[in-house]
């Protein structure tokens, strides 16, 4: 690698800061609690597991960020960005066969930044400016997801050069596929989902299937990386692969919100219609129960809920031993109730058994209420849920515990509203802005904020302090911000 200098940790989480602020406004990130919940749960295993192996050194632990973003984009992707920050495509998701296979490509994903190669790459462009490195980075990501795009991010030439940059080399790529192996096994995840996950790759490869695959461009698969794999392969026992319900379920949850057009969502619905018959039988149970659901989730999405209700029945009767698949199922019909208006029956279906500490449960649940309360005007004789007076504060105890939240701070927000609380819905709606790192946005709600203060003069002191601490802090992060360009 030549100098072998790396930049610093604390250099690098900073850089990687700021191309995670980009990444969390961009409209392809997507914030799904059950996919972040998913992906969430193999990452922090991994991590326990690099942990273990001492791969993953206490320093690196608490000086990087370890989040991970989802995007919006059918392509199979992942990848490991500065600091500890990791992108994946829902088109991953919805293409592995199991959460072993997942793990593999996140284990891979997560060598890369324990190895510092990552470090290492940005050291050979240590002549640039922070901010020009990070644009690049960027523009050099959304050339994996869409080549035309590139450019729009960097100018001309330019992008050509980053490209090649900015590729890990050979040898590290077999270093990642070694490292990964071995912390993904390390953590138990079955050995066979690096084989057939890489199988996958393969056969993509060899019909040059990048446009689907951007994942091979920036991870080419070499001939020294195959021949790697295959020497694992021959130490490891021929073990059937297990049957993965609930991946199937959320991987058609990954689908359904991919495919944003209204010919994708008929498409998903065409997969469980009559004619389909004859290949949904012959399809695995847990392969039919994914395309069951991603069908329900298209029917609702096109607001043909007769359809979608008849399709969750068939899921119902198909998820019914598996614990955590059923789980999925209810959430499913509370979420298509939701979007049906009635909100009752989503809170029927989430039932007394929903864990607060579950992020899905309580947004659900959340937004389950709250239209409840906004269905039901003083003049109506219908009585909004008896859970009503619960909402604003279970969703003030969440964000104190999870300030990071933003959709938590927009339903806080509309509960407000809902009780004639303007002041503090708009403070709320601004603690959402800042929670999204929009700092501009939150502090123009909170200017808006003090002008009701103003206007009101009846304000309780403590309550326009605390507005007015939160403006300069805001006031300063922003220009704090501004000399960072
Ligand atoms: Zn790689």
């Amino acid at each position: 690698m030549g100098d072998g200098v790396e930049i610093s940790m604390t250099a690098e989480r900073k850089l990687g800061d700021r191309i995670a602020r980009e990444l969390f406004r961009d409209p392809d990130h997507i914030d799904d609690p059950l996919l972040d919940e998913y992906v969430w749960s193999i990452w922090r295993r991994l991590l326990q597991g690099s942990k273990q192996r001492g791969e993953l050194s206490p320093e690196l632990e608490n000086t990087f960020a370890w989040a991970v973003f989802l995007g919006r984009d059918r392509t199979v992707n992942a990848f490991a960005l500065p600091g500890g920050y990791m992108g994946v495509h829902l088109g991953l998701i919805a293409t592995v066969s199991s959460e072993d296979e997942l793990a593999s490509v996140l284990a891979h994903e997560l060598s890369h930044i324990t190895q510092r190669h990552i470090a290492r790459l940005i050291s050979r462009q240590s002549n640039q400016a922070p901010m020009l490195l990070g644009a690049m980075i960027l523009g050099a990501l959304a050339a994996g997801s869409n080549p035309q795009a590139a450019t729009a991010l960097i100018a001309g030439g330019q992008a050509v050069a980053v490209q090649g940059q900015l590729n890990f080399s050979r040898e590290m790529e077999r270093e990642a596929d070694r490292v990964g192996f071995s912390v993904m096994t390390g953590s138990g995840y079955a050995p066979q989902g690096f084989v057939t996950m890489f199988e996958k790759l393969l056969q993509a490869n060899r019909f040059n299937d990048t446009g689907a695959f951007p994942y091979l461009r920036s991870h080419p698969l070499t001939t020294e990386r195959i021949a790697d794999m295959q020497a694992r392969q021959q130490l490891l026992p021929t073990t059937p692969p297990v049957s993965d319900l609930t991946h199937y379920l959320l991987a058609g949850r990954a689908r359904a919100l991919s495919y944003l057009g209204v010919d994708a969502q008929r498409g998903l619905m065409s997969l469980a219609m009559p004619a389909a018959a004859s290949s949904l039988q012959a399809a695995k149970p847990e392969v039919r129960a994914g395309m069951w659901y991603a069908a329900v989730l298209a029917a609702s999405n096109q607001r043909d809920f007769r359809q979608a209700w008849a399709w969750h029945t068939q899921l119902q009767d198909a998820t019914r031993m598996n614990a955590s698949a059923s789980r999925l199922t209810r959430l499913l019909a509370a979420e298509v109730a939701l979007a049906e208006g009635k909100p009752s029956q989503a809170l029927e279906w989430l039932g007394n058994a929903w864990n607060p500490k579950s992020r899905s449960e309580m947004l659900l649940w959340s937004q389950a209420v709250l239209a409840s309360v906004q269905n039901t005007p003083q003049t109506s004789t219908a009585a909004p849920t008896k859970d009503a007076p619960l909402l604003v504060p279970r969703l003030q105890a969440w964000v104190a515990t999870y300030p990071r939240d933003a959709q938590a701070w927009q339903l806080l927000s509309s509960a407000y509203h809902s009780q004639g609380k303007t002041l503090r819905a708009v403070c709320a709606e601004a603690e959402g802005f800042a929670a999204k790192f929009d700092e501009q946005g939150a502090l123009n709600r909170y200017r808006a904020a003090q002008d009701l203060v103003k206007q009101s003069g009846q304000t309780d002191f403590i309550e326009a302090s605390i507005i007015d601490t939160r403006v300069r802090q805001l006031q300063a992060r922003v220009f704090e911000l501004s000399m960072e360009r």
